[in-house]
């Protein structure tokens, strides 16, 4: 291999004083390289597809700020409108123009969404929308899958993919019994388990809520027929079905997985990129549903900077960039050719491996699968996969720190960033 030690001198310096000032030197878990082990690397800035450490060394991004930089990282125009934004002030506490602008921009892209509320991220979304299941139902049990996360609530915080798995905790001290004693969890993929669940709570559960294609327990797609299933069986039930597309939304497709897979859920989470790298979520869904929502109903939900005018300017700008023609053949053929390429090399150095993508979001296991859920995925052999992540960071590849995550391309990466990383996966993947 060539060149393996990079010099990380001041990354090292920056996070070891970090870890005296903050919980474990960061501002979120999986930051810490934990799961694939040795020291994360302290950013300095980010262009593009590309990001520069403190020590000045260069990396090809596949994180992507974990989803929102689908354009690329900084991308100029929509750093020029915030510029122009950021002159009227950064925020505002009441109503925005911007705001009517992005709402509309949701509900003509997203199929189920005829009324949204902006909150400040994707937890914060989930959370709205948990309240508001069981507001218009009146039940107040609801299932969630294995490996699935819907942030950092309580009620959420039950078998909750990545972070959690990556930190080897099942649950979180501090989340009383009370809290999830209503979140019933069922094997991703697995309607009978659902089927079951159903039977046994009649009339309690309120909906079912999950990320329609995996990210969180790294990339699993939906079994054909999966959300179907769940379509049919919420249906019949009353119970309704919730989308948690803070991830995928305008990621596999403009619409998200809905418009991908042609089936419309009753609510909709988002977050990630409809910020363009600012704080933002929203929920949204069927307008009888949203009506219920303060102050047009009774279900309490405020935010102090939610809708704030930079958050709206970042996320305009980026929707309006992503409507561009091609851009999604564009970013399936790359990340097409980068998923393929990496399954290839593992393969032909006899690694059990299994993978995919759809669209800019893509993930590999090494097992050699298939990965149908959670269970499956955890049989991936995380230390080969630490050695893999430990050996492409060192040659100028920033891959997430966790086996649990999906990666991300963005329509800044040129056919020749793919060449090179598949380039660096060869020697690395050899060495493995
Ligand atoms: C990232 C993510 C969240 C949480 O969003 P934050 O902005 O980190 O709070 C929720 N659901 C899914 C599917 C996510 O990927």
């Amino acid at each position: 291999m060539v060149n393996t030690t990079i010099k990380t001198t001041k990354s090292q310096e920056v996070f070891a004083a970090a870890q005296n000032l903050m919980p474990g030197g960061v501002s979120s878990p999986v930051r810490a390289f934990k799961s694939v082990g040795g020291q994360p690397i302290v950013f300095d800035r980010v262009k593009g597809a590309y990001i520069w450490d403190v020590d000045g060394n260069q990396y090809i991004d596949y994180v992507g700020t974990w989803g929102p930089a689908i354009c690329g990282h900084a991308h100029p125009e929509v750093i020029a409108a915030l510029h122009e934004a950021l002159e009227k002030g950064t925020s505002f506490g009441a109503p925005s123009v911007l705001e009517n602008v992005l709402a509309e921009m949701v509900i003509d892209a997203v199929p189920s969404i005829e009324m949204v509320r902006f909150v400040n991220s994707g937890t914060e979304a989930c959370i709205g929308v948990l309240r508001l299941m069981r507001a218009f139902t009146n039940r107040d049990k609801i299932i969630k899958f294995e490996g699935c996360y819907h942030g950092h609530a309580d009620a959420f915080l039950v078998k909750a993919g990545s972070g959690v798995a990556t930190l080897g905790l099942p649950d979180s001290p501090g989340v009383p019994k009370s809290a999830t004693s209503t979140t019933l969890t069922a094997p991703f993929n697995d309607l009978e388990a659902v089927k079951a669940l159903f039977e046994e709570n009649r009339d309690e559960i309120a909906g079912v809520i999950l990320e329609p294609v995996v990210g969180n327990a790294g990339f699993i797609a939906p079994d054909a027929g999966f959300l179907e299933g769940l379509r049919e069986l919420t249906h019949e039930h009353g119970a309704l079905l919730v989308f948690d597309e803070v991830m995928t939304g305008f990621r596999i497709a403009y619409g998200g997985a809905q418009e991908k897979f042609g089936l419309t859920p009753d609510l909709t989470t988002l977050g990630k990129v409809i910020g363009g790298g600012l704080p933002v979520g929203a929920y949204g869904g069927r307008r009888d549903i949203m009506s219920m929502v303060a102050p047009a109903g009774p279900v309490y939900q405020a935010g102090t900077l939610s809708g704030n005018p930079l958050a709206m300017t970042a996320g305009i700008k980026t929707l309006e960039l992503l409507q561009k023609p091609g851009t999604y053949e564009y970013l399936d053929r790359i990340t097409k050719k980068l998923a393929d390429g990496l399954l290839q090399i593992a393969k032909e150095n006899g690694h059990a491996i299994c993978g995919g993508q759809i669209s800019a979001m893509f993930g590999l296991f090494y097992t050699s699968g298939p990965v149908h859920n959670y269970e499956d995925a955890k049989k991936s052999d995380t230390a080969k996969f630490g050695r893999f992540h430990r050996g492409m960071l060192e040659h100028g590849v920033y891959l997430a720190p966790s086996q649990f995550e999906a990666g991300f391309t963005s329509f800044a990466h040129t056919e020749e960033d793919i060449d090179q990383t598949l380039a660096v996966a060869r020697d690395v993947i050899s060495s493995l």
